[in-house]
């Protein structure tokens, strides 16, 4: 039996997952004065962001204001200041370098008085059972072997629910009626490249650029895309796979001149399950060796590729979708497309719903354009009472994982978004500790208006 070893010191907030969303929890806790620890199984934060080199953020806005602020805002100002952050003439100011954005959010998590514990899984919760079920203590592995960690309030920005799956908590995976997930992705950065001279590549195969600082290429199979032919002609040479066509983008990366990032490949169509081991081990073979037949493709077809290299494979790869709650609200594709707003609302979306379907599966959901939600200044919310998970008192749940239907979850979970679900849950588990309430009695629209008070735009 293996012997679990006791922390001599306690927590008011453990933040599982040092990610997108947990990274902002954990500052926002910590700020509020709760005592913090971000348990975090890289060594850095950020998740899939930093880890899985997810750029740029999404933009979120509406009749042109952005709707993801309070400490989206710091963040991106402290990009912008090192050099890892740009605004392009779209005035889309969501450009940043992954590599920037874990030096920032370490340095906001260390100025804000909380604790990371890196190289470190959580394991399991302890939860004393009975009517108000409460998680006291998480054991977590690391280098030490098992060790048991005690907190007040438990956030859960595992991506996967981890805390919440292990505490028996009610939850929904993948499409309801398949049980299939979103298409996952090996991104990588490309190395050495002339960027003038595949600005002029580009121009001359239809997709002029803005500039070479803010550069955005793509190819869909069957989207008219003017790079298709070149795909083609590569699948016929053998030289790419059928499948390498079915999502290309590549993208600039502010702070680092000569690299390009790309949003791709997309894995074979049977790795699916982001929260399996053995299928998170398939990602990382069948991403590098995707990643292979596009740098050969890149280097031969692509002028100011000639000299590439491979600059880096993601750390963890790109997962979409795992596992998502079910709270206490449930937000539904009807509140999306008919710009549902809640009284205890905690962050605002207008971002589409956007499934990326597994090859040969279907999973879109079309609709027509002509629903509310697609004006230009539309927006619906989503309510604290999403971050809940049903049966478990001192816990909350921001990030991909909340508690939403599958179409509803593909246009919550981008960046921006976690990061204001982060922030919710982040102050309202330091309130938790410090008034020693339940998730539940945390009153929603008081958090609104302090989120508010304190630059949300809500
Ligand atoms: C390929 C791809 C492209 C995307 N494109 C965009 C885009 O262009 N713009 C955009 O804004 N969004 C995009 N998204 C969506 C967005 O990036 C994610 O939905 C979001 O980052 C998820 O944030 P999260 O906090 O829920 O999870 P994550 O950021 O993944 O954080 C989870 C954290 O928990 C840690 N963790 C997990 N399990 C454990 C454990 N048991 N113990 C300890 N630590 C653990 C992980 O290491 C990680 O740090 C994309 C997503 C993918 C996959």
């Amino acid at each position: 039996m293996l012997k679990v070893l006791e922390s001599n010191r306690s927590w008011d907030v453990i933040v599982l997952g040092g990610g997108t969303a947990g990274a902002i929890a954990a500052i926002k806790a910590a700020r509020a004065g709760a005592k913090t620890l971000v348990v975090e199984a890289l060594g850095s934060l950020g998740g899939t962001g930093t880890n899985a080199q997810v750029t740029p953020l999404m933009r979120n806005s509406s009749s042109g204001i952005n709707l993801n602020q309070g400490l989206t805002n710091e963040l991106k100002e402290r990009l912008f200041a090192q050099g890892d952050g740009a605004t392009d003439q779209h005035n889309n100011d969501n450009w940043f370098n992954p590599e920037g954005m874990k030096y920032v959010l370490e340095r906001m998590l260390v100025e804000s008085g909380g604790e990371i514990l890196y190289h470190t899984h959580f394991v399991a919760p302890e939860v004393s059972e009975g009517v108000s079920r409460k998680v006291s203590s998480v054991v977590v592995h690391n280098k030490d072997g098992l060790v048991r960690l005690h907190a007040k309030a438990f956030v859960d920005a595992t991506g996967d629910a981890d805390l919440c799956v292990r505490a028996g908590a009610p939850y929904q995976a993948g499409e309801l009626e398949t049980g299939l997930h979103q298409a996952m992705s090996l991104r990588f950065m490309l190395g050495g490249v002339d960027q003038e001279r595949l600005c002029e590549f580009l121009a001359s195969h239809g997709q002029v650029q803005e500039a070479k600082e803010f550069m955005h290429f793509w190819m869909v199979w069957g989207k008219n895309a003017s790079l298709e032919p070149l795909f083609r002609d590569a699948v016929a040479a053998g030289v790419l796979e059928e499948r390498d066509g079915d999502y290309f983008q590549g993208f600039s990366v502010p702070g680092m001149p000569g690299c390009i990032s790309f949003n791709n490949p997309r894995l074979a169509a049977e790795i699916n399950d982001g929260a399996d081991a053995w299928t998170l081990s398939k990602a990382q073979i069948d991403g590098k060796h995707a990643i292979d037949r596009l740098v050969k493709f890149l280097r031969a077809k692509f002028a100011g590729c000639e000299q590439s290299y491979v600059a880096s494979y993601a750390a963890i790869p790109g997962v979409r979708e795992t596992r998502r709650i079910t709270g206490d609200y449930v937000l539904t594709l009807e509140d999306i497309l008919e710009c549902h707003t809640f009284e205890d609302a905690i962050c605002r979306n207008h971002y589409p719903v956007d499934i990326h379907t597994p090859r040969g599966k279907k999973l879109y959901h079309e609709r027509s354009g002509d629903l509310p939600y697609f004006k230009p200044e539309a927006f619906h919310e989503i309510p604290y009472r999403s971050l809940i998970p049903q049966t478990l008192e001192n816990v909350l749940v921001p990030g991909r994982c909340a508690s939403a239907t599958f179409e509803a979850q593909s246009a919550i979970r981008v960046q921006q978004n976690c990061h204001s679900m982060g922030e919710a849950a982040g102050l309202a588990a330091a309130w938790m500790a410090s008034k020693n309430l339940g998730a539940r009695e945390i009153d929603g629209l008081e958090l609104r208006t302090a989120l508010k008070a304190e630059g949300a735009y809500l």
